[in-house]
């Protein structure tokens, strides 16, 4: 069976998402469908104001609605520490934990030859431009526990030992080939008060 135009539309875009197969992407149409013009209205608004005011801290790459973001702009951080992770996400698991007070770089990705991405493609230049513009004494190395964050953060440590910059590694509390965003923050604290230097 075809589905009306606005309506098939509507499918193709829930299913072009993450983690939504065909099945659930008919079951959201219908759903949105059945909602009130104005919740459905609410709802679309919400995602253009989150593409709109939502973009990227030119000094960290995490998501912010503010240039510094909040974290880069606090004087109660301490910016001679900077965490190094590969997504926005993980930032959000370092914070939910509470602990760590000094400030991240988000990389968005990991080195893997395999897919073709290169240090060109993650934020690693605009790591050593902050590594040469600010104080910086320690660079945790919180990329995830697999094979392509163990690989970036090696090459990321080569990098920076020249440079006299103690870099770190979070420790391997964390279950090998998980993510940092599901580790609990037990866990996660354990890592990085157990960080070994690389
Ligand atoms: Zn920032």
């Amino acid at each position: 069976m075809r589905y009306i135009e606005p309506m098939a539309k509507l499918i193709e875009h829930f299913r072009a998402l993450p983690g939504i197969g065909s099945k659930t992407a008919v079951r959201l149409a219908y759903h949105i469908l059945d909602m009130e013009p104005a919740q459905a209205k609410a709802l679309a608004q919400a995602i253009i104001e989150a593409k709109e005011k939502i973009g990227y801290c030119s000094i960290c790459f995490n998501l912010t609605d503010t240039d510094p973001c909040a974290i880069c702009s606090s004087p109660a951080r301490d910016h001679s520490t900077i965490c190094v992770v590969e997504q926005p996400k993980d930032v959000v698991a370092m914070e939910r934990m509470r602990d760590y007070k000094g400030v991240y770089h988000v990389l968005h990705g990991a080195l893997s030859p395999i897919e073709g991405i290169g240090p060109e493609d993650i934020k690693v230049k605009e790591l050593l431009t902050r590594l040469y513009d600010e104080n910086v004494k320690e660079v945790i190395m919180a990329t995830n526990p697999n094979i392509e964050g163990e690989a970036t953060a090696m090459y990321i440590a080569k990098l920076l030992k020249p440079l006299g910059i103690k870099v770190t590694r979070i420790a391997h509390g964390l279950p090998v080939g998980g993510d940092l965003e599901y580790a609990d923050e037990v866990t996660l604290a354990k890592a990085i008060e157990n960080r070994r230097e690389m």
